[in-house]
């Protein structure tokens, strides 16, 4: 091994960053004659000039690619590996997907294309909403929202909206327990109260309990089903009834709609609005920061409030109507994010309704194949079946003093991207494990494997999986250290 920041692990190298490998007068281009620029060449005001470079690397072109080349090997991504991140669904993307949004029809559209000449993409739109419409039980859905979260908050105003219509005040989102830490921002975000609902032992909301809590001030319910244990919510029907009784509303995060999508249908279980994540649901990247879709489907009760423009079909001809007076506006410029529902569109196309309905399938056996092989070696904190993804507990580990960080950080060593960890937060030392319908039996059983390594060798020797990761570029960081002081000045000098 070499020295300091040029410590060669195999042909995996530390990084420097590149402000560290700068060398003073190194150039990173030589175009004859170009030194010999002198500032009255220059077009640039003399006031506006520096006198020095301002502090940036100088390097040579050679550094920099490599530099770059090497960082983009060290991203971890579905087409790299298996990416088990709970409640994220990281799933593949189909590389049929790519190929239709960079189609050159589709990519070089512009959002101020007249009507007449932008049909195909308008009926695109259209379609996607029928598909969604029909997969979901809605009445209509609007395809604006960028992210699940979007999809939340035009949700909730589509609530408020509604009752401000009718001249009630009624402020209360009830939110249960085991909620994804979006709902109640969204809720909080547009003005409402929050208020915290118990799930039952049995980890879903139980009737009884929701029913002491909703009042005359009790504007929804947001619940996730299948909720972030996994774990389907089966009072909903019985939920959405009592609600109903009351005057308010079901809302339903539909973030986990991969595990009903062909089989089930939360509009015919009483919901009154759901948000689709596009990018979890039907394929297309997603993940640091974007770009995603969050589609937000409603009941008759709400499409009064839906956001403009409405694509409508009118004989043959499409047309984005904006005339919907209580419409509470748009959510984002112009359709959305089109090249998000262009993917989503040709997965749903290409698998038709009976490949949708087995991609389901497929999800809710796979995490269901993980979690029973596991299930000696780790524990399960609810019983029975999982839907598409499964939740365990370092209990069994933590008497060897190996918490959940420890196995996320050992399960790096056996090359696989760790799963969500310590959440849901009602789960002491939770670790949430979702396979998603792309991965085969084999890297199913890969992984079962190197969890199951993990788990002897924290009986045998526990110091080595808390000394993890030993394999990575950068071992173990100092996470609150870094979170409490962090560095946001370069100190290269
Ligand atoms: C991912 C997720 C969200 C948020 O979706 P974004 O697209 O990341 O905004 C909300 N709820 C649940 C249950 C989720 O899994």
């Amino acid at each position: 091994m070499g020295q300091g920041t040029d410590r060669r692990v195999g042909i995996g190298r530390e990084e420097p960053l590149l402000l560290e490998r700068s060398k003073k007068g190194r150039k990173g281009y030589s175009v004859a004659g170009a030194d010999s620029v002198s500032d009255r060449d220059i077009r640039i005001p003399a006031g506006l000039l520096r006198d020095a470079v301002p502090g940036i690397p100088e390097a040579d072109e050679v550094t920099v690619v490599r530099h770059f080349t090497r960082l983009s090997q060290w991203n971890y991504g579905v087409d790299t590996g298996m990416y088990p991140l709970g409640s994220c669904t990281m799933k593949y993307n189909p590389k049929v997907n790519e190929a239709a949004a960079r189609h050159p029809i589709m990519d070089s559209l512009h959002p101020y294309t007249p009507e007449s000449m932008a049909q195909g993409a308008l009926a695109l739109v259209w379609r996607l909403e029928r598909a969604l419409a029909e997969l979901s039980g809605f009445e209509r859905v609007t395809l604006q929202p960028a992210a699940g979260a979007h999809g939340e908050l035009c949700g909730i105003m589509m609530v408020r909206a509604h009752f401000s219509a009718r001249g009630e005040r009624r402020r209360k989102v009830l939110i249960p327990d085991t909620a994804h830490g979006t709902n109640p921002a969204s809720s909080a975000l547009v003005g409402c109260e929050v208020v915290q609902v118990k799930s039952g032992s049995a980890g879903i909301v139980e009737a009884g309990t929701l029913e002491q809590a909703v009042d005359g001030d009790t504007a929804a319910f947001m619940m996730t089903n299948p909720n972030t244990l996994g774990l389907f919510e089966s009072e909903m029907p019985k939920i959405a009834g009592l609600l109903h009784d009351k005057g308010a509303l079901l809302y339903c995060d539909g973030a986990n709609f991969n595990s009903l999508m062909g089989i089930a249908r939360p509009g015919d279980m009483g919901v009154d609005v759901m948000q689709f994540n596009l990018h979890k649901t039907f394929s297309t990247p997603h993940g640091g920061g974007g770009p995603g879709a969050g589609p937000v489907g409603v009941s008759k009760t709400l499409e009064p409030y839906l956001p403009v423009p409405v694509i409508e079909k009118v004989g043959d001809t499409f047309r984005a109507s904006t005339s919907r007076p209580l419409s509470i506006g748009r959510m984002k410029a112009f359709y959305g994010n089109f090249g998000v529902l262009l993917r989503a569109f040709t997965y749903i196309a290409e698998l038709g309704a009976p490949g949708l309905k087995k991609a389901t399938g497929c999800a809710v056996l796979n995490a269901n194949y993980v979690l029973e092989r596991l299930r000696g070696d780790y524990h399960v904190p609810y019983a029975g079946r999982c839907m598409h993804e499964c939740v365990l507990t370092d209990k069994n580990q933590s008497v060897f003093g190996v918490t959940t960080l420890d196995i996320a950080k050992r399960l790096m060593d056996h090359g696989f991207h760790p799963p969500t960890i310590y959440f849901p937060l009602v789960v002491h030392g939770a670790l949430m494990i979702e396979p998603t319908e792309s991965e085969s039996l084999e890297s199913l059983d890969e992984f079962v494997e190197a969890m199951k390594a993990i788990a002897a060798e924290t009986r045998s020797d526990p110091g080595a999986v808390k000394a993890a990761p030993t394999l990575t570029p950068v071992a173990r960081m100092d996470e609150i250290g870094a979170a409490r002081n962090p560095c946001l000045v370069s100190t290269v000098k």
